[in-house]
């Protein structure tokens, strides 16, 4: 994955003929749009039929609900959710719920087909789906917190199931959301399994071993998979992180263990560096009880605090941004100093920011590659809740390593076929295996 390697550079901005026919816009700056561009051209290098590449450039189904929710001063106030099914034709919608103040339909859009991708890549039964709730979830008491949870519930508890559309955690949502998720709905529902309505429950009830590290598990499994090609290995290399949540702190806490050095970390409050290697660990800690890692300088684990701009320009074999969308644009891009960038967050790099990179010969490990081990894990917690058995953490690790290192290779083996870069190359692999089941399936009626 050298600058030599780089082919197929991203081509002008929504150039398919599906835009048209469609009647969708060309709106460079919408990240929908952009998202179903990329996995278009996918479609077209692979000759995907055109009513396969149709029916996955919009979702399925666009659901938005509005409901009441009793506050703790008393009075009511009003929330907006969302829930967009993409596509079920591998199997039941799956994907998370997000709790921010800027979720809004075209996000959800972008998230739900970005798991339609992720879920094919890995070779699990499922299709996309992604939903989310316009709050902040910083500003709700624990109880808050739960009456939203509950009354959204009630609102979707049509259009869900386990059989149907199974949600899981996502940005702003945890176990604990998902405990108060499974139990409303095991109240409404009289399915048999209804515990499996929703992935990522707590251990005691219902959750998987695993299930917490496991998005940046799957991160470090890819990159131990993809690295040897350009002749690193994570013993020794460094890398700088954006986010430490729970993907950014994983990541970075199995990085350190294998060997690796993680070198800088940004987060909403900062940015530190440290030349030998942050302690991941105690970072994890601080993080936990200051809500960022600003600070971590002034404790006794030795590191500096630095701007943005110094962040994004340390030099790293491998930039890990695990926080939000759209955070790599063009002149964040233009200050990279990497070999490697693996999206461990969904969609963390913009069309801009990643021609920057291209020409620089950096590669981009796509987000539905690298950050598709939380769901795999999910798959893994569904069957455990379905077949009532449940399995020790060394068989979800093994189980999850295989899922990832499979994934990585179809990446591989269709960059090398097709002779593309690696987004482009997962999106193939993805689509495929689609093409194949709408192929078998056949379209109603
Ligand atoms: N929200 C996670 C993702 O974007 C996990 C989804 C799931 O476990 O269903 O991949």
């Amino acid at each position: 994955m050298s600058k030599a390697t780089i082919r197929s550079p991203r081509r002008d901005l929504m150039g398919s003929p599906v835009f048209d026919e469609l009647g969708m816009e060309r709106d460079p700056d919408n990240l929908y749009l952009q998202t179903v561009d990329s996995m278009l051209h996918a479609a077209e290098i692979l000759e995907l039929p055109h009513r396969v590449q149709i029916i996955l450039a919009q979702p399925k189904n666009e659901v938005m609900v509005h409901f009441p929710v009793k506050m703790d001063n008393g009075h009511h106030a009003l929330f907006k959710g969302y829930r967009v099914q993409h596509n079920n034709a591998l199997g039941p919608y799956k994907g998370g719920i997000r709790y921010h103040h800027h979720v809004g339909l075209d996000d959800v859009k972008t998230l739900s087909c970005l798991m339609t991708m992720k879920c094919s890549l890995v070779r699990i039964p499922f299709g996309g789906g992604k939903g989310g709730i316009k709050c902040n979830p910083r500003e709700l008491s624990e109880g808050e917190l739960m009456r939203v949870t509950r009354r959204f519930v009630s609102a979707i508890a049509d259009i869900i199931g386990p059989d149907t559309d199974i949600p899981a955690p996502d940005v702003g949502t945890n176990a604990q959301v998902m405990a108060w998720f499974a139990d409303t709905y095991m109240e409404i529902s009289d399915k048999p399994n209804a515990n499996a309505v929703v992935t990522g429950k707590p251990i005691e009830f219902g959750g998987s071993l695993g299930r917490e590290k496991a998005t940046g598990q799957g991160v470090i499994d890819v990159l131990a998979e993809l690295l040897p090609e350009i002749g690193l290995e994570i013993k020794g290399a460094t890398c700088s992180l954006i986010g430490y949540g729970n993907v950014g702190s994983w990541a970075g806490k199995l990085w350190a263990e294998r060997g690796g050095k993680v070198k800088a970390v940004m987060d909403h409050t900062g940015a530190i560096y440290n030349e030998d290697g942050l302690d991941a660990i105690a970072l994890d800690e601080h993080v936990r009880n200051h809500g960022g890692v600003a600070g971590f300088e002034k404790t006794k684990h030795g590191a500096d605090a630095i701007s943005e701009e110094d962040f994004y320009s340390t030099q790293v074999d491998v930039f890990i941004p695990a926080a939000l969308e759209q955070m790599i644009t063009e002149d964040k891009a233009k200050l990279m100093n990497c070999k490697l960038v693996a999206e461990a967050a969904n969609a963390p790099t913009t069309p801009a920011g990643e021609r920057v990179l291209q020409d620089k010969g950096v590669e981009v490990l796509p987000a539905i590659l690298c950050s598709a081990g939380g769901v795999t894990v999910s798959y893994f917690e569904w069957v455990q809740n379905r077949s009532n058995q449940y399995w020790d953490l060394e068989r979800v690790d093994e189980e999850l390593n295989r899922h990832m290192v499979l994934a990585a290779r179809r990446v591989q083996l269709a960059r090398h076929r097709f002779d593309v870069d690696m987004r482009t190359a997962a999106y193939i692999a993805a689509l495929e295996q689609i093409g194949n089941v709408y192929k078998l399936r056949g379209i109603f009626p």
